[in-house]
C-alpha cells in the first residue's frame, strides 16, 4: 500500500505495539488507509493493547470509541428489533 506514496518523502511511523501507522505524522488506519482519530485508536487499541512500547500520543485518553460502545449500539438495534418482532407476534397470536 505504500506504492502510492513511494515518490513522496515521508515520514512513516508504526506502533510495534498496535501496527496503527502515523503518516507525517496524521494516524490512518492500515487495513483502509483512511485517516483515524488518534483518540479513537486509543479506545479501540491502545488502551487495551498498548503497553510503553505504544506510541499513540493518546494512549491513557478517554473520549475516543470505544468496542463497549460499539457493541452497545449493535445491542441497541438488535433490542429494537426484537420488541418489534415481539408486538408482530402478539399480533399473530390473536
Ligand atoms: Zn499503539
Amino acid at each position: 500500500m505504500s506504492d502510492q506514496f513511494s515518490d513522496l518523502k515521508l515520514e512513516r511511523k508504526e506502533c510495534e505495539k498496535c501496527g496503527a501507522i502515523w503518516i507525517n505524522g496524521q494516524h490512518i488506519w492500515g487495513g483502509t488507509g483512511n485517516t483515524g482519530s488518534e483518540t479513537d485508536l486509543a479506545g479501540l487499541v491502545c488502551n487495551k493493547l498498548g503497553d510503553h512500547r505504544c506510541i499513540n500520543p493518546m494512549k491513557g485518553q478517554d473520549g475516543g470509541q470505544t468496542w463497549e460502545y460499539r457493541a452497545g449500539y449493535i445491542d441497541g438495534k438488535i433490542d429494537e428489533r426484537k420488541r418489534m418482532l415481539g408486538e408482530l407476534d402478539k399480533f399473530a397470536d390473536e
